[in-house]
């Protein structure tokens, strides 16, 4: 019988909550699967970790991600500890990097017409990915220190052709999974980082002639998410574009409790909701767990088993079949649910 050993890392804030929560879910829904077992193994990571052992990410914890094969992660940093330079300590970002997860998966959806901030918009006619490249671009350069005497700061904008054609290919790959679309956002009129990237993609295009492209500027992108979100099917862009974008993306169904994302490499993958550890609600069973709870739905997904990925449909069908009763919303959507009662939601009709 296959058993995967997973990683847990629940991080501080409401990492924990919403962690508990996936884990509640895929617990419930292990027996049900044949011939499939989960080993979950929890480590402690993030600013509570720092406080305690002086390391955010210690390298047996990391060690372990390396050896699992997937890894489930709540939410890490918390704006109060920091480095000495004034910045948030951000594993998440050295797990990507040290494991090289470059292909950035955020699957954007809308399950109820009454999350979108959009007018005349109904259940799935949101319904798009978008894919961030994680290792490169404007996030290069975040470890450099900064010297303390400077007047003038430079970070780098690094795009290399493996790392774009690597990260074009998984988008490609993907869109031909789904309505076969795929839009580059990029700045190819400003930057030559930009030019390059864009010729990257499309000489990638060549060997997808099956998926149509197009190539937006990001700030076309920005304005073309909130005006027309149906346009998008895939879209794949640079590292800190993709992290501005997601933000606004799930903005567009609900907020960041909304929003789950995978960082896959070609080795290893990792799962977690696409918000931060949310201080301001931590503690108080105010977090909304479906971006988790379909982040774990990812993790059943991608590791590929069949049964994993009946798993992987059970959970997406779940969360959808609970979102469809507007009663069933937190906070963050408006409503009134806690985590717990509406992790017990979805549970309710996993059970059914
Ligand atoms: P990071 O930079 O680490 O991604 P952030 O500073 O962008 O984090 P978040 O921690 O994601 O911020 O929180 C942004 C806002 O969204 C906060 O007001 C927070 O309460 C809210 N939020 C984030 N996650 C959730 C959630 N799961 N449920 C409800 N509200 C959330």
């Amino acid at each position: 019988m296959p058993r995967y050993r997973i990683a847990v890392l629940p991080g501080d804030g409401i990492g924990p909550e919403v962690t508990r929560a996936a884990l509640t879910i895929l617990e419930m829904l292990q027996p049900r699967l044949h011939e499939v077992a989960f080993d979950f193994e929890e480590f402690s990571v993030g600013a509570g970790e720092f406080l305690r052992s002086g390391d955010p990410l210690p390298p047996a914890t990391l060690e372990a991600c390396r050896q699992a094969d997937a890894i489930l992660l709540g939410a890490m940093g918390l704006p109060s500890v920091r480095w000495p330079d004034g910045v948030e300590m951000t594993p998440q970002l050295d797990l990507r990097e040290k494991l090289d997860l470059y292909n950035g998966v955020r699957p954007i959806r809308l399950f109820h017409e009454s999350h979108t901030p959009l007018k005349n918009l109904r259940a799935g006619e949101i319904d798009f990915v978008l894919v961030r490249e994680n290792c490169e671009g404007l996030f290069s350069d975040r470890l450099r220190r900064r010297d303390p005497a400077a007047t003038v700061e430079n970070d780098r904008l690094r795009i290399t052709r493996p790392g774009s054609e690597r990260l074009f290919r998984a988008a490609f790959a993907l869109a031909r999974s789904r309505r076969r679309h795929l839009t580059l956002v990029d700045k190819a009129n400003v930057l030559p980082s930009m030019a390059f990237f864009r010729e990257t993609f499309l000489e990638v295009a060549r060997e997808f002639p099956d998926v149509a492209t197009d190539c937006v500027y990001v700030d076309a992108a920005a304005l073309f998410l909130v005006q027309n979100p149906r346009r998008f099917d895939v879209l794949v862009t640079e590292n800190m574009f993709g992290d501005i974008l997601s933000d606004e993306a799930a903005g567009l169904v609900g907020g960041m409790g909304m929003a789950p994302s995978a960082d896959l490499g070609d080795r290893h993958g990792l799962f977690q909701p696409a918000h931060g550890s949310a201080p301001d609600i931590a503690g108080q069973d105010l977090a909304n767990p479906v971006a988790t709870i379909l982040s774990a739905a990812l993790m059943l997904d991608w590791l590929g088993d069949p049964e994993c990925r009946r798993g992987a449909a059970l959970i997406n069908a779940a969360v959808e079949k609970t979102l469809t009763d507007p009663a069933n919303r937190t906070q963050d959507l408006g409503g009134n649910l806690g985590t717990t009662a509406m992790t017990r939601a979805i549970l309710d009709h996993l059970e059914t």
